[in-house]
């Protein structure tokens, strides 16, 4: 395979499998990969530890003021070769994937502040190229130059399964039908913010993975992928 290594933007719908895709696609690759909700999660985390989420409101301004104190960074575990999300040095993988999490995520993730953050440290981790970086604006804000941009789509209730077996080999406990709301929900307000909503960007080739199974999706990625190199 060539040398020349290229920047791979994946974004769409949440529980897509735009993470599985991601990691498989980086590991075949030798690519670095970036979970970027997993970093707005993190922040959530923040929020929600310090008491910036009160019942049914979000602090903005105290989150605001309070943004420089978040540290935001990825360790990579020699052990599961897997990256995992620091906040403020704390390895918070294991809390992010939460309820409490998903229902306020969306909120965080529309605050101007927080994105700008966020991509400047997206775009550092990507400047050398060689990086599959997954999320709902690579494509369009991120890295509008990527060569390979996908988005990626699959039916409401395959997902909303997809996510409940995710959550029950973590062992965290939600109903099929709570998990499709917040799905649902978050969607909606993904695309539906002003700042760097969700949006196909124009050269992004869609993956509709409703049938797909996880080699069939990564063999489409990297046919793509060799046409480019
Ligand atoms: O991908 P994941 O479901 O973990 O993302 C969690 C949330 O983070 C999304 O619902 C979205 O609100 C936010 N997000 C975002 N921009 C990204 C990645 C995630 O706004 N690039």
């Amino acid at each position: 395979m060539s040398k020349r290594k290229i920047t791979i933007a994946i974004d769409g719908y949440s529980s897509c499998g735009k993470s599985t895709i991601a990691r498989d696609i980086a590991a075949r690759m030798h690519y670095n990969y970036v979970d970027t909700g997993a970093m707005y999660r993190a922040v959530t985390l923040y929020c929600l530890r310090n008491g910036l989420i009160n019942g049914k409101e979000l602090d903005l301004e105290g989150l605001i003021d309070e943004l420089d104190q978040v540290f935001i960074e990825f360790n990579f575990n020699q052990e599961t070769l897997a990256s995992e999300i620091l906040l403020n040095g704390e390895n918070v993988e294991q809390y992010i994937r939460q309820m409490d999490v998903n229902d306020w995520v969306s909120q965080v993730s529309a605050v101007g502040e927080v994105r700008r953050k966020m991509v400047k440290i997206q775009q550092e981790l990507g400047k050398g190229k060689g990086i599959a970086m997954d999320g709902r604006d690579i494509g369009t804000t991120v890295f509008p130059d990527a060569e390979l941009k996908l988005f990626m789509t699959a039916d409401i209730n395959i997902r909303a399964q997809r996510r409940i077996d995710e959550l029950e080999s973590k062992q965290i406990a939600a109903s099929f039908e709570e998990v499709k709301e917040n799905l649902i929900q978050r969607d909606f307000e993904d695309m539906n913010r002003i700042e760097s909503p969700l949006r196909k960007a124009q050269d992004a080739i869609i993956l509709d993975n409703s049938n797909l199974t996880q080699p069939q999706q990564l063999e489409f990625a990297l046919n793509l992928i060799q046409q480019l190199l």
